[in-house]
């Protein structure tokens, strides 16, 4: 490093703290962010294609950060930070797992007050992170919210990435059948993409399968993206799985995986994952664009 003179040593040195401590400071906020209720849920409609009626509701976290510079006090500005700014900090230092316990309680508190409210009960589809899935007390943890908020069963659904479940080992099973047996339903998130053994989806107590949104993108234009979800959707019928096109931003999109037979799709062109209030009013009846 010397060799390449005191400036340029500096400049990589200055660089590499610059990023840790952005980091670090990012994380120091994060400790702290559960307690302060800085987490937010909003909730991402998933429609029926043949219908185009609501089917379920993703859930999906965000993080109402103070932001930088911000006056304090009770109106401060605030930025929504998406869950990929802060998701791996979470897995890395192991605080998915409360925050995870927090997504799925709350998501259920959420569909108890909504049902208090005479609204229609709709699933709701909640992300399960591999180091989530993971930990020794999920299964517990689970049974605990279902029994103190009194969900049905049946209107959670969990989804879990390939890589998490090929992560996991010989505990996978285990986890996946006794969630199962508890009335949850299990999808496999970004289809597709991961370590992708299809043996498992024979093993597993799957129900769904998630087409990942790169599949979907460029659907129109690539005869390649069409042939792969052909295949995917010949493979789903077979073995009885449904499916869900994730990203779906364009009426072309659209059509294209209706007449593949694609049952289930979520994504812009339906609506944005939407803050409680809004998905209510949704809830309340306000018919899909
Ligand atoms: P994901 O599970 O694949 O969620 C779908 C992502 O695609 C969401 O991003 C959603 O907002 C976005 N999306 C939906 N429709 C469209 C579309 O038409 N076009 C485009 N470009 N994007 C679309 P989001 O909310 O930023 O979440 C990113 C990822 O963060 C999620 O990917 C999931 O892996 C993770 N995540 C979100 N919430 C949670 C959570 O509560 N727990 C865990 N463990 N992970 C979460
Ligand atoms: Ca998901
Ligand atoms: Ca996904
Ligand atoms: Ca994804």
């Amino acid at each position: 490093a010397k060799a390449l003179g005191r400036n340029n040593y500096q400049f990589f040195d200055q660089g590499m703290n610059q990023a840790a401590a952005r980091r670090f400071e990012l994380e120091s906020n994060l400790r702290g962010a559960l307690l302060r209720s800085e987490f937010e849920l909003h909730y991402q409609p998933i429609i029926c294609t043949a219908t185009r009626r609501l089917h379920a509701l993703e859930v999906l976290l965000r993080w109402r950060r103070r932001s930088e510079g911000g006056a304090g006090g009770a109106d401060a500005n605030t930025v929504l930070v998406g869950p990929d700014e802060f998701i791996p900090i979470l897995e890395e230092n192991g605080m998915i797992v409360p925050v995870g316990e927090w997504v799925i309680r709350t998501a259920c508190e959420q569909s108890m007050a909504w049902q208090r409210q005479g609204l229609p009960a709709v699933p709701l589809a909640i992300n399960l992170s591999a180091r989530q899935f993971m930990h020794d007390g999920l299964v517990e943890s689970i049974r605990r919210i279902v029994g103190e908020t009194g969900i049905d069963p049946a209107l959670v659904e969990f989804e879990i990435t390939e890589t998490a479940l090929m992560q996991h080992g010989g505990q996978t099973l285990d986890t996946l059948r006794q969630i199962n047996d508890m009335g949850m339903r299990l999808s496999i998130d970004d289809f597709g993409t991961g370590y992708s053994s299809l043996a498992y989806l024979k093993r597993f107590p799957v129900r769904k399968i998630k087409i990942d949104r790169a599949f979907v993108r460029e659907l129109e234009a690539s005869s390649e993206d069409r042939a792969i979800v052909a295949a995917v959707m010949a493979l789903a019928n077979s073995l009885q799985l449904s499916v869900v096109a994730e990203g779906v931003e364009t009426e072309g999109q659209y059509q294209l995986l209706g007449g593949q037979g694609c049952q289930l799709a979520q994504g812009y062109l339906f609506a944005r994952p939407l803050p409680a209030g809004e998905a209510a009013r949704l809830l309340r009846g306000s018919a899909l664009q």
